[in-house]
């Protein structure tokens, strides 16, 4: 989609180094991260937000991706986030899946 940031990440019009790859999904360093590791989990098509979508394979694919690059980056300890829509602190509309670890997460979040 024109004007989306992460599409073009997908796309690669920018530039920005994707920590795995498959058919379905990418994964990146968030740019501005709130944890030791913040990476951001996001299918290679369009969806604005979760609750644009039906597909069950796709959104377990997402979470089974980043199941795998946890263990990849010896985290044993992690949270998953999606936030969803503008008050629950959704800034960009492209569905991702965010994953941080690498320090102690307080409950309840903000
Ligand atoms: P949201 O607030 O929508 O749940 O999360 C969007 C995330 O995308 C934020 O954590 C923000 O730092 C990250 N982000 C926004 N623009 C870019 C970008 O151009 N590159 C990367 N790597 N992360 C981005
Ligand atoms: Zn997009």
């Amino acid at each position: 989609m024109e004007d989306c940031i992460f599409c073009k990440i997908v796309s690669r019009d920018i530039d920005t180094p994707l920590i795995y790859e498959d058919d379905k999904v990418v994964a990146f360093n968030d740019v501005n991260p709130q944890a030791p590791v913040h990476i951001l989990i996001i299918p290679k098509i369009h969806i604005a937000s979760v609750k644009e979508t039906e597909d069950k394979n796709l959104l377990g694919h997402m979470l089974s991706a980043g199941n795998q690059i946890a263990e990849k980056n010896g985290m044993e300890d992690f949270r998953y986030i999606i936030n969803t829509g503008e008050k629950a602190g959704q800034t960009v509309f492209h569905l991702h899946l965010h994953l941080l670890g690498g320090r102690k997460m307080n409950w309840p979040p903000g």
